[in-house]
């Protein structure tokens, strides 16, 4: 049976993600493995046929919303494949695009995931991971997030302020290309020359190319990151789906840290508010993040006592320190 189907009414809720821009199309699949995925995208070269990726489709810039053509949608390719420990002790978890932020979360903190399909360097890698505590730091908010969709966005979220947003902590990917050829990229180990460069793909075929006389500003890089001799993972980390189909990720796990403290201050006004910010930047260590609430939206959150009305929950990382001393001597 073919991977493709006709698009019916069955799927209306694939049409829009959390933008709720409403899109079109006449196609879907949901592939369960990377063949999966390779055949639609050939299909879709084949006929000139548009293809729009979705992981969870809770971004919202309605880049998972279609405009036509083929919905990819990944979240059946939820499994995580694995774990390695490299020689300086660090551990990666290697994850299906599908597999949710939730997912990972559950499964580093009870320490516990389906390993029967697991090789054995996996196996002893995963039982040598919890004589500790780790953590995979990305947190777009929404844990309903794929990895796949985060990967594709560079997703952020709060506390991206101190551990940085989710290229830093994607490790290798492997991508479907438009033409359905496969590529595998480990960071450091694939670069540009200058602007040009070369994708190695797995049938021994090569991708060359020149990149754009753009840098993206590196403050908050969103969308396609350009820079001279980058590392040629980071082309397909935030684009969105545009260059390729992320099919398998290989994500770096941090030491979770010993202890996070949480710290809500009222200021009278934003200068004051951001006198406060400006000093705990300075403060060791770090902020894990700071989050900014006007009157608005907490007024926001008092309105909706009904019990049956959306709730409107924050979420405070706080300070991995004691805090209090400090926060008396800057207020
Ligand atoms: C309440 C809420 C709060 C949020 N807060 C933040 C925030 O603070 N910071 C932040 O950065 N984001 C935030 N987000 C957005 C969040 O980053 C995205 O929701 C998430 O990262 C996207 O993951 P997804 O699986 O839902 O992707 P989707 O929405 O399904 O897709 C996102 C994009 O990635 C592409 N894509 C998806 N999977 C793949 C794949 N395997 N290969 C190639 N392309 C793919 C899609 O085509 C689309 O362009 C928030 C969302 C919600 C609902």
């Amino acid at each position: 049976m073919s991977i493709v189907q006709p698009f019916s009414e069955s799927y209306q809720n694939l049409l829009y993600d959390e933008s709720r821009m409403v899109g079109h199309a006449e196609y879907v699949a949901f592939p369960r493995d990377e063949a999966g995925i390779a055949r639609a995208v050939r299909f879709c070269a084949e006929r000139g046929v548009p293809l729009t990726a979705q992981g969870s489709r809770t971004g919202l810039a309605g880049g998972a919303s279609p405009d036509g053509g083929l919905i990819l949608n990944l979240s059946r390719m939820d499994s995580i494949l694995g774990m390695r420990q490299d020689a300086q002790g660090r551990f990666f978890l290697r994850a299906q695009p599908g597999v949710t932020l939730a997912a990972i979360r559950k499964a580093l903190l009870l320490k516990a995931a389906d390993v029967s399909g697991w090789s054995a360097e996996s196996r002893e890698a995963f039982a040598g991971m919890k004589a500790g505590e780790w953590f995979f730091s990305p947190d777009p908010t929404e844990p309903t997030a794929s990895i796949g969709g985060m990967a594709s966005c560079n997703a952020r979220g709060a506390r991206s302020f101190l551990y940085g947003a989710t290229r830093k902590h994607i490790h290798a990917l492997r991508v479907t290309l438009a033409d359905g050829r496969v590529a595998e990229l480990t960071r450091g180990c694939e670069k540009a020359r200058g602007r040009d460069f070369t994708i190695h793909t797995e049938d021994g075929g090569a991708l060359s190319g020149r990149l754009p006389d753009f840098d993206t500003p590196l403050i908050k890089d969103a969308g396609y990151y350009i820079q001279p001799d980058m590392d040629l993972i980071d082309l397909f980390i935030g684009s969105q789906g545009a260059l390729g189909i992320i099919a398998e990720l290989e994500l770096a796990l941090m030491p979770a840290p010993k202890s996070l403290s949480g710290v809500t201050a009222f200021f009278p006004d934003d200068d004051a508010a951001l006198r406060y910010v400006s000093a705990v930047k300075r403060f060791r260590p770090q902020p894990a993040s700071i989050e900014f609430f006007n009157g608005d939206a907490l007024a926001l959150v008092e309105v909706n006592t009904d019990p049956d009305a959306p709730i409107f929950a924050y979420t405070d990382y706080g300070l991995a320190m004691d805090c209090g001393a400090f926060l008396r001597e800057v207020l």
